[in-house]
């Protein structure tokens, strides 16, 4: 029996993507089919990754390429593609805190995602990551929390950057990063301003019932991951 003569075995297989209607053509593309040539692998599976988002002239930012893994959801920046050894090495900290590429916030706010800072080219983990990472790492997961706090904060930060011209305006703005005259000019500054001001408190509700409902299923912004080495 061939793969070809039973469709939905096909279709269960994590490594492949079903591509056009399913009705009209049962055809199926691995991943590896469907990867650019070259295209740089997931430090965690080895799988090829893909372009997410892109971001062009955002703000105070310059032009900005995230990929994405689709077999185990990890996002990181071009250019700041670690090895595998270099992203396992991200475990020996426990616990660590690190963004959930595989969150509510990260799908509503893509580009606008607050994790995406200029500051932070750090890998974006999933806990799907984590658990593979940990075998690389020589550690055993013991716990992946997902703090509601954090997870809150950045939610809210998410929501404020889909309505203001520059992502995370209040930090990039207290820190001094961004000045009036910078960015994407005066006029944007003080618009986001104001924004920022009417806009807070509506978007803090928002921001506790919406990460309220990504925590309860288990898609929470940021992930709390205790480990310790294997025994
Ligand atoms: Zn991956």
């Amino acid at each position: 029996m061939g793969a070809r003569s039973r469709p939905r075995d096909l279709r269960t297989d994590p490594r492949l993507i079903v591509v056009g209607s399913e009705r009209r053509k049962r055809r199926a593309v691995s991943l590896e089919q469907a990867a650019a040539p070259q295209a740089p692998r997931c430090p965690a599976c080895a799988q090829p990754l893909f372009v997410w988002v892109e971001a062009r002239g955002w703000g105070m930012r310059g032009d900005e390429l995230i990929y994405r893994c689709e077999n185990c959801g990890l996002a990181v920046e071009h250019g700041a593609v670690p090895s595998a050894e270099g992203a396992a090495a991200m475990l020996d900290r426990s616990p660590l805190r690190a963004a959930n590429a595989a969150s509510l916030q990260a799908w509503l706010g893509a580009e606008n995602w607050a994790a995406l800072r200029p500051s932070d080219r750090g890998v974006k983990l999933t806990p799907a990551a984590v658990e593979r990472l940990s075998e690389l790492a020589g550690r055993r997961v013991e716990r992946i929390r997902q703090p509601a706090g954090a997870g809150i904060a950045a939610m809210w930060q998410t929501l404020l950057n889909l309505l203001t011209f520059h992502r995370n305006f209040v930090a990039e703005a207290a820190s001094g990063r961004l000045r009036p005259g910078a960015g994407r000019g005066r006029a944007a500054y003080f618009v986001d301003a104001a924004i920022t001001g009417l806009a807070a408190i509506p978007t803090a509700l928002l921001a506790v019932l919406l990460e309220g409902g990504a925590l309860l299923a288990r898609r929470g912004g940021v992930l709390e991951i205790t480990s310790a080495p294997r025994r």
